[in-house]
């Protein structure tokens, strides 16, 4: 027999906790769907550096542009939020971006991250000057850029 008192605070936990889990699941999939849609409209490119991404065939990535399987986490294509979520940004097609991994990571990883355009901006600028990715990626990113897209 339960008293009143508990009565009041029961929480129904697992159902809170299977709401909870589909909309992160509803979440992530809407995420995949608007990564995959930025990513064909970027042409395959990283909105922040210009460079190729890869989507769903990391070897085929690989074999094209010569990069080694160590290299591909970072050229993975992501959804990258123009507006970040912490700053009220949306999860919709006209503030989702795709970025590489390593790009994106850069740009959330500063203690105060840069605006989107300001962050391109900077990442052309180091690209220029070969100093964004390391040397074998450089060397990459050059040899996909004499490849017309
Ligand atoms: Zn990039």
């Amino acid at each position: 027999m339960t008293s009143p008192r508990s009565r009041h605070v029961t929480f129904d936990y697992y159902r809170a906790a299977t709401v909870e889990l589909s909309f992160a699941k509803w979440t992530s999939q809407q995420n995949n769907r608007l990564r995959t849609h930025a990513f064909h409209a970027q042409h395959g490119r990283c909105y922040y550096c210009g460079a190729p991404m890869w989507l769903d065939d990391p070897l085929a990535f690989a074999r094209e542009f010569r990069c080694t399987t160590g290299q591909l986490p970072a050229l993975r294509a992501t959804a990258e939020h123009l507006i970040a979520v912490c700053d009220g940004g949306k999860t919709t097609a006209t503030n989702i971006v795709a970025a590489h991994q390593l790009c994106n990571r850069r740009r959330h990883m500063a203690k105060t991250p840069l605006g989107p355009k300001p962050y391109r901006a900077r990442v052309a600028r180091r690209m220029d000057g070969g100093r964004w990715f390391d040397k074998n990626l450089t060397a990459m990113v050059r040899l996909a850029r004499s490849v017309p897209s």
